[in-house]
């Protein structure tokens, strides 16, 4: 990791009996776009609010840019904190609003003016510099937001749920604009966040909460490739998860997985043992579905019981002689009529994966 920015040392925080964060401990480097990652109430906001000032942790200290933050208020921290509502003021046209940031700024007028002209530039906003909020969209008022926090160039953004407030297609659209902007300005961001779309896009590394606690700290294709626990394979995506018991370890790790009534194979991971009860996962887009037989060790025959076709790509519920279901998520790469189609409704199937492709469980 390149040069680091924050560092968050076994810090928690308690609101009376509850503890709301438990021994955390991050590095955050510069330039970096972070993502805190946990459904409600996990403890991802309170630890924001920490790094701007907003709350004291209970225990552990956390450095920003080398300096220990305990004795420093809000005001003097090299961070700004963008709030999921903007905060914007109605009263004020977006070039004051921009510029309100920088009021208590030791700068000339003229300097003052060129910073905003500057934000206002950055965001793309310059045309609509006299306008009031509610006479903008709800994405331009989500830049303005950010052009007020980036006018006092701090080192350090926090962002929390900065999306939230916008439809589907803006906030796919916007996710683009804040990676954009930010690669421009090397301003480090960290993102409060629930949804996992938004923290895969944006986020060059992801922490996942849950309970107070991070999970996992990775890139996001290595928290969602390759998950540390059952909590972190089933946050992020969707996978199929099976009870399974460790029968013999060579090439391929083989493993009884009683709810689908037979063995499959997995890549060995370290720290399985023989013996070993654990958890089988598999995501639904690495396994494929044929309508003839299939020969293999990961060879799983069933029945089609249940098919969303989206277009592009089609969600099998496959049904096991067990009861056993399974997701298959397969792209619908050909056009053409029913001989072309994977599979329909009650068709028997042949699924197949490949032991890397299986996950092993542990914790
Ligand atoms: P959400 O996505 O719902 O905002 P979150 O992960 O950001 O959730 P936090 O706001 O950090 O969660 O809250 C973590 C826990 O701490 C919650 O159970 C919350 O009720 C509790 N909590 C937060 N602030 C306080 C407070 N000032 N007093 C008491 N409990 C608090």
């Amino acid at each position: 990791m390149s040069e680091s920015l924050v560092r968050i040392e076994g810090v928690s925080k308690s609101f009376g009996t509850f503890q709301a964060v438990r021994d955390v401990s991050l590095e955050v480097a510069k330039g970096e776009i972070f993502s805190l990652l946990g459904g409600s109430g996990c403890g991802k906001t309170t630890l924001l609010r920490m790094l701007a000032g907003f709350e004291t942790p209970t225990a552990g200290r956390i450095f920003i840019d080398g300096a220990d933050m305990a004795a420093v208020p809000p005001w003097d921290r090299p961070v700004h904190m963008m709030f999921q509502s903007y905060a914007l003021f109605p009263h004020m046209s977006v070039e004051r609003n921009v510029g309100y940031g920088l009021k208590h700024e030791a700068m000339s007028s003229a300097a003052r003016q060129a910073r905003v002209r500057e934000m206002l530039d950055l965001v793309q906003l310059t045309e609509f510099a006299t306008r009031k909020p509610h006479q903008i969209s709800g994405g331009q008022r989500q830049r303005v937001a950010l052009a007020r926090a980036l006018a006092r160039q701090p080192k350090l953004l926090l962002l929390d749920e900065p999306l939230a407030a916008l439809d589907k297609k803006l906030r796919e659209h916007t996710q683009f604009e804040l990676m954009s902007i930010q690669e421009r300005t090397g301003v480090t961001f960290i993102v409060v966040t629930h949804d996992q779309e938004e923290a895969m896009t944006l986020s060059d590394r992801i922490a996942v909460m849950d309970k107070g606690q991070v999970k996992q700290v990775g890139r996001p294709d290595a928290v969602y490739e390759f998950p540390n626990s059952r909590f972190v394979a089933n946050f992020l995506g969707s996978i199929n998860t099976w009870e399974a018991k460790v029968m013999s370890i060579a090439d391929v790790v083989t493993v009884d997985v009683p709810q689908l009534g037979q063995r499959l194979q997995a890549r060995p991971t370290s720290g399985v043992q023989v013996g070993q009860a654990l958890s089988l996962a598999l995501r639904p887009e690495k396994i494929t579905i044929s309508r003839t037989p299939l020969q293999g060790a990961n060879v799983i025959a069933g029945e089609v019981k249940d098919l969303a076709y989206f277009g592009k790509d089609s969600l099998y519920r496959i049904a096991l002689p067990s009861g056993a279901l399974i997701s298959v998520h397969a792209v619908n790469a050909h056009r053409g009529g029913d001989a072309e189609r994977l599979a329909d409704w009650y068709d028997k199937v042949w699924l197949d994966f490949a032991p890397a492709s299986a996950i092993l469980l542990t914790e």
